[in-house]
Parts: C-alpha cells; sequence; structure tokens
C-alpha cells in the first residue's frame, strides 16, 4: 500500500476543522467574586426559583462540578448557550449506563434574568479553582475520524494496526499538527487539556460520540475534563469526562467518560 500524500490528508482535513477554547489553571482567583465566571468546585450560579438539584438515581443531591460563562470565556465557534453548570452523582456513578439521563446534569441558559449563587450549605462543594481560557484550533483525533472524515479511515486504513497504517497516521498526525498548530506537538494527545468546544481526546477506545435523538447529527462537544489541577472532581482510575450538546436541540446532552 502506499503512502498517503499529505497535500491529500490536508485536502480532506481542512473542512473538518473547528474551534475551541483551552480552559488553562491559573493559581489567581478574579478580584470580585463573579456570579456567572467560569469557575470549577465553589458554588454554581443558578437562575432566580431554581435550587441545588437532587439525583434522579438515588435522590440524594448532585454535586457541582464546574459551571462555565459560555457567551464570554467560549472564544470558539460555541454552541448556541451563554451558560451552563454541571452536576454529577458519585453514588450513581452514572457512566456505562444504557440510559442518557440520571445521575448527572446539565442546566444550559441562553440567557440569565436574575441570577444568584447558591448557599454555601445547600448541596456538597469541590475546592474552587479558575481558569484562564485559550483559542485553538481541533481536528479529530485517531479514533474520531471514523465518524467525522471515514474516507480517511478508509485509507489509512483506520484500526488495522498494520505497520502501513502506522506510516499513515503519523502523516495525519503531522498534516494535522500544521493545521491546527496545536501547543501540544505530540500527536497522540491531540484535543489534550480540559476544553470547551472542539472534538473531543478519546482517552481510550473508540470514538463515543452521541448522536441526538431528535435529529440525525452527531452531538458536539460541550465540555471536556480530562485528569486536571483544575478539579478534585475524578472519574474512576484516571478518567476523562465528555459531555456533549446537540446545535440545534439544546435540550440535549450527552455524557460519555473513558479511563486509561
Ligand atoms: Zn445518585
Ligand atoms: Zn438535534
Amino acid at each position: 500500500m502506499a503512502l498517503l500524500e499529505e497535500d491529500r490528508v490536508r485536502r480532506l482535513l481542512r473542512p473538518l476543522l473547528r474551534t475551541r477554547t483551552v480552559l488553562e489553571p491559573v493559581a489567581s482567583r478574579p478580584a470580585e467574586r463573579e456570579l456567572t465566571g467560569t469557575r470549577f468546585g465553589g458554588l454554581p450560579a443558578m437562575e432566580d426559583g431554581e435550587s441545588w438539584p437532587v439525583c434522579d438515581g438515588c435522590a440524594d443531591d448532585l454535586r457541582f462540578v464546574a459551571q462555565v460563562n459560555n457567551e464570554r470565556d467560549g472564544l470558539h465557534d460555541r454552541l448556541p448557550i451563554a451558560f451552563f453548570t454541571f452536576f454529577y452523582c458519585w453514588n450513581c456513578h452514572p457512566w456505562g449506563r444504557s440510559g442518557e439521563r440520571g445521575g448527572w446534569l446539565v442546566r444550559s441558559y441562553t440567557s440569565l434574568t436574575d441570577p444568584h449563587v447558591a448557599d454555601a450549605g445547600d448541596g456538597p462543594a469541590f475546592e474552587e479553582r479558575h481558569a484562564l481560557p485559550l483559542p485553538g484550533k481541533s481536528l479529530p483525533d485517531g479514533c474520531g475520524m471514523s465518524l467525522h472524515c471515514p474516507e480517511l479511515w478508509d485509507l489509512v486504513p483506520g484500526d488495522s494496526g498494520g505497520r502501513d497504517a502506522w506510516a499513515n497516521w503519523r502523516v495525519v498526525d503531522s498534516a494535522s499538527l500544521d493545521l491546527t498548530h496545536e501547543r501540544v506537538r505530540a500527536p497522540h494527545l491531540r484535543n489534550a487539556g480540559v476544553a470547551i468546544g472542539g472534538y473531543p481526546y478519546w482517552a481510550n477506545g473508540g470514538d463515543q460520540t452521541p448522536f441526538c435523538p431528535d435529529c440525525p447529527d452527531p452531538m458536539e462537544l460541550l465540555l471536556q475534563i480530562r485528569p486536571t489541577e483544575l478539579t478534585d472532581a475524578s472519574w474512576g482510575d484516571v478518567g476523562t469526562l465528555y459531555l456533549f450538546m446537540c446545535r440545534e436541540h439544546t435540550q440535549r446532552t450527552g455524557l460519555r467518560i473513558q479511563c486509561t
């Protein structure tokens, strides 16, 4: 099998380019407490009339993981919501279940009319940490090509593991780095880090992008949490958590977790 030409690979990849925002941990806190600032841990902002969410599996309080001011900190072609909060239940460990709902919650808002920060003691909290948003570009990682670029997946070919395939994946990696200028140069770390938008870094196993039940489209990455100093929350043994949302039907969200 002939080695793929990098020009040809670049032509296949260019239409797939997405932007993303990497959330880089920072030690400093904002000077003033920001009601709807992006943060991990601490207390969430809620809309007037909302209360601390309860797990629909075990009826315990959900734990607040993170909130994102998408409108301000989403420096990419963001999903059409202004703000979201994310809660999770460590009693129920919802990943791996067949159902899309249960044991976790994304509350998303196109605008907030009268938000307030939840009271301390309303629910269990992680230590509050902050992030700096940095813009970047993103292409699917290796296994993501099976969904997003089947033509390339077939050309490589896919996950055959043959020597030719490895050589072809190196061509793909080189072309990808050339197009995205990712700061993390190691190709096997494509889409690393904590990020909103772009494509996921599938930590272990194949592409598990959920599809929207209301349309034929795959959902888009809303938030990816790789193991990070941004949060004490963790999922299994070195787990990466992925939240997805349909761009058209923003009430449709999906959760995936992969452990390495
Ligand atoms: Zn639960
Ligand atoms: Zn949809």
